[in-house]
């Protein structure tokens, strides 16, 4: 088993763990909730009933587990604090930008044929940073003068390699503009909302209608992913769609005419029109123009039976499982190295600092009854986060089916596999994704129960050690088999071609 064993202390408490007598109660327990690291427990009962009849289909309750209480998962997003919670997310949020780009899950395929550009906005530059150039190319040969005010070296004649703790961290420390880095990042999420305001001015612009005829004509969906670069700076992964008239059929056909080479086009264009100016930070600090970076990144995604480049780089399974990775990432995983990042701690430190600026300013000025009614009121809450105050994923509202549904999907397929059992009627497989997927007012049957909360997590930390080392076998394990798949289906393909 592949162990973490931080110290004496927690190898002591794995060891207690598996020499327990009830040692296997809880690893069914562990096993139950999907090897999570950071468990709800809860004391109750309930029962489910059917709505139409109000017979009692089923009854549980807590006193019925092998540690008397009934175990949930945490459901973090993020892989550093739960590795399983954040995979079921991952898995289903590699669904929802699958079904957004080639159908399914209730989307139908043609969506599919809907112009798609994978975009990718960059925020601007602070300082100069240590980086990874392409074609192996050096980190930064040439510079205006040789040495900044400070006496540092403005030139860097390394290749840096992945892994090198110096990418990412400014050549210097004293000329980096930290207070725009986070400026930056506070109104990053503005940043985007201007964007999609842009995308249908350009738009609109280029099929020569007014911006207020627009939405008869066509519809912009997208999904999107933010990601923390080396710098601590985020920037964003996006889908962008073109969909025909919201007032039509969702997912509707793009107007005749518009091809994701133009949708790229328009996406670039209006990335780079974005504009917004910062109110200062505190008294004496200056406003801001904010915008995205110069680095914009906008390509078609060629998808469905679309041969018009068979060479385009990027598919539908592509795209939704790089979104998806990123998802579950998160500040503290750039910092999570061995040692210390001096510049992402020095983004900390400025941010709270500012928070404190704001707050003192705050005090002096009672007119403003509410912390948070000030622009930049809870930066300090935000610190661990580099300043970043977004959603790590969002999309539009018609980009495909919610994370919602297919949560609820997952419950009702538990329901679904264990009705046949009761009642030894089989599964109708034909309707399942149907029923799975209906709108809740379709449920026909209740859940009533009462449940008290006991607390969260495990016992020690051996325990949660034992639970993450579950988790990791369990990947591995899905790894192996999604493997053997591939290959039995290549070999499928190969017997097929002789
Ligand atoms: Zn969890
Ligand atoms: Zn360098
Ligand atoms: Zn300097």
């Amino acid at each position: 088993m592949d162990l973490d064993l931080a110290s004496a202390r927690v190898a002591s408490q794995v060891m207690a763990r598996l020499l327990s007598p009830d040692f296997e109660d809880w690893s069914n327990a562990v096993a139950r909730v999907g090897s999570c690291a950071n468990p709800i427990h809860l004391t109750g009962s309930s029962m489910r009933v059917d709505a139409s009849t109000g017979e009692v289909l089923s009854t549980y309750s807590s006193d019925t587990e092998p540690l008397g209480t009934t175990l949930i998962r945490c459901g973090n997003r993020r892989a550093s604090e739960c590795p399983s919670c954040s995979r079921v997310y991952a898995a289903d949020m590699f669904h929802l930008i699958k079904a957004g780009v080639a159908g399914g899950k209730g989307v139908p395929k043609r969506v599919g044929e809907n112009p798609l550009v994978f975009a990718t906005v960059t925020a601007p530059s602070f300082g100069h940073v240590h980086g990874m150039r392409d074609n192996g190319r050096r980190c930064r040969p040439h510079a205006k003068t040789p040495r900044c005010e400070h006496g540092r070296s403005t030139t860097c004649h390394q290749k840096h390699d992945d892994g090198d703790e110096l990418l990412g961290q400014p050549l210097c420390w004293e000329c980096y503009d930290y207070a725009s880095h986070i400026v930056w990042q506070w109104w990053a999420p503005e940043l985007w909302r201007r964007f999609n305001i842009a995308i249908k001015r350009t738009l609109a612009h280029r099929l020569r209608v007014k911006e207020s005829r627009l939405k008869h004509l066509a519809s912009v969906q997208y999904s999107k992913v933010a990601e923390y670069q080396r710098r601590g700076l985020i920037h964003f992964h996006a889908l962008v769609r073109l969909d025909g008239a919201k007032a039509d059929e969702p997912f509707a056909a793009a107007p005749d005419g518009v091809t994701a080479e133009l949708l790229a086009e328009v996406v670039e264009e209006a990335v780079r029109s974005v504009r917004f100016t910062a109110p200062p930070v505190f008294a004496g600090d200056v406003p801001r123009v904010l915008t995205f970076g110069a680095q914009v990144d906008s390509r078609p995604v060629k998808v469905g039976h679309r041969t018009d480049d068979p060479a385009g780089p990027l598919n539908a399974e592509q795209v939704a499982g790089y979104l998806a990775k990123y998802s579950t990432k998160s500040a503290t995983d750039t910092t999570t190295g061995e040692q210390s990042n001096s510049h992402l701690s020095r983004i900390q430190a400025v941010a709270a600092e500012f928070a404190t600026l704001v707050e003192d300013e705050w005090v002096a000025d009672r007119m403003l009854c509410a912390l948070k009614e000030l622009p930049y009121g809870l930066l300090g809450k935000w610190h661990t986060a580099l300043g970043f105050r977004g959603h790590f994923a969002t999309k539009s509202r018609r980009y495909s089916v919610t994370l919602g549904a297919l949560r609820r999907a997952r419950r009702r397929a538990q329901v679904l596999i264990a009705d046949p059992q009761r009642t030894g009627i089989p599964v109708d497989l034909a309707s399942m994704e149907a029923q799975l997927l209906a709108d809740d007012e379709d449920e026909t049957t209740l859940v009533v129960g009462s449940w008290s909360f006991v607390g969260t997590g495990w016992d020690t930390e051996g325990d949660v050690a034992l639970a993450r080392a579950a988790a990791a076998r369990a990947r591995e394990y899905a790894q192996h088999r999604a493997g053997q798949k591939r290959a039995k289906a290549s070999d499928e393909t190969r017997r097929d071609d002789q």
